[in-house]
């Protein structure tokens, strides 16, 4: 089958597309998926630049995002047949702990993520746990089912499940064009929220403002974007900030949020390892949250408004499998809006 091998650490240049790559039979409980669009995530650039302690089995596949259709399988699986359209669930949990026991499959202590811990979706064929899938209404692409699923289910466990977002809040989103950020953007419009979003270029403000957001901030404004947000409030702040650019904007979201304020993070893109000045956080009653993925449930509820047209996957680029290495360098250099996606 068709594959994007990874063999070694490094920048897109190591990526090998093959045709040759034996496909996978699914063991029982599983099923064998068909991928027609993969789509791609910030994670898959650092798994494959590789970070110390990172344990991948060569060849490793990346990918976390897959829609397809069933194409064979395992012992004691019936729910599913051949040909049924289907959408991954990228949480791989072991469905036994006590933390998956409780609904929690995000927080399993088994937990995998496809593509990262365990082989992902640059394939023509991949063999996922029967639970993970979801069925995908006709009207439904694979592309945009591919291009929701990690970030949707990540913002919306993110900022209804944690982050406890509530109608009339105010939300500042750091960084308008990423994937995440847009599927937050979404969901705290459809909560009823005022959303503020800073972001790096008038394009990306401008498409920012077409899916709602209410007030557009550039990152490099005068005086710095989080004393423009303060501003803007009245010198009250926001309620609720959701930074997953990590080093480089941490210490202005503790400074743009208001009393009582949740920090929402879910990443890092800039970096992991940053100093804060912890007077914001206790001195402004300040909660900071993480979290990362979400269990099966909030993925159903949030790709349920998907399909239902409430909220959109958004698409900023596609390339065929073969263009992997494109892709990639794509989305490192940041200027697309949205979700890049490969077409399988
Ligand atoms: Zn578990």
């Amino acid at each position: 089958m068709k594959a994007v091998l990874l063999h070694q650490h490094g920048p897109a240049d190591v990526l090998q597309v093959v045709s040759d790559h034996p496909v996978p039979e699914p063991g029982p409980g599983e099923v064998r998926v068909r991928v027609r669009a993969a789509a791609l995530n910030y994670l898959d650039i650092w798994v494959r630049n590789g970070w110390p302690g990172i344990k991948l089995s060569y060849p490793h596949i990346l990918g976390a995002d897959a829609a397809g259709t069933v194409d064979a399988v395992g012992e004691g699986v019936s729910d599913w047949h051949p040909g049924d359209r289907v959408v991954v669930d990228p949480t791989i949990s072991c469905g036994r702990c006590a933390y998956c026991r409780a609904g929690q499959e995000n927080r399993c202590v088994h937990f995998a993520l496809l593509g990262e811990h365990v082989s992902g979706t640059y394939a023509e064929y991949i063999t996922v746990p029967a639970r993970n899938l979801l069925g995908l209404p006709d009207h439904i692409s694979f592309e945009e089912a591919a291009a929701a699923s990690l970030v949707f289910v990540t913002a919306w466990h993110s900022l209804i499940t944690r982050g406890n977002l509530r109608p009339g809040e105010t939300v500042l989103l750091v960084g308008a064009g990423g994937g995440v950020n847009t599927a937050c953007l979404q969901i705290a419009k459809l909560t009823g929220c005022t959303v503020y979003v800073v972001g790096s270029t008038d394009e990306k403000l401008e498409k920012a403002r077409t899916l709602g957001a209410d007030v557009v901030i550039r990152r490099d404004v005068e005086g710095g974007w989080s004393r423009a947000v303060y501003q803007l409030t009245a010198k009250r702040g926001v309620d609720v900030v959701v930074d997953n650019v990590g080093a480089a904007t941490f210490q202005d979201s503790l400074r743009a949020a208001a009393r009582g304020g949740r920090i929402l993070t879910v990443g890092n893109t800039s970096g992991a390892q940053f100093e804060i000045d912890n007077r914001y956080v206790f001195g402004k009653h300040l909660s900071i949250l993480g979290s990362t993925m979400g269990p099966h449930t909030d993925y159903v509820s949030v790709m349920q408004l998907l399909f239902k047209g409430r909220l959109k996957a958004i698409i900023g680029a596609r390339y065929p499998l073969e263009e992997v290495r494109e892709a990639h360098r794509a989305l490192e250099a940041g200027q697309h809006f949205g979700k890049i996606v490969l077409s399988i």
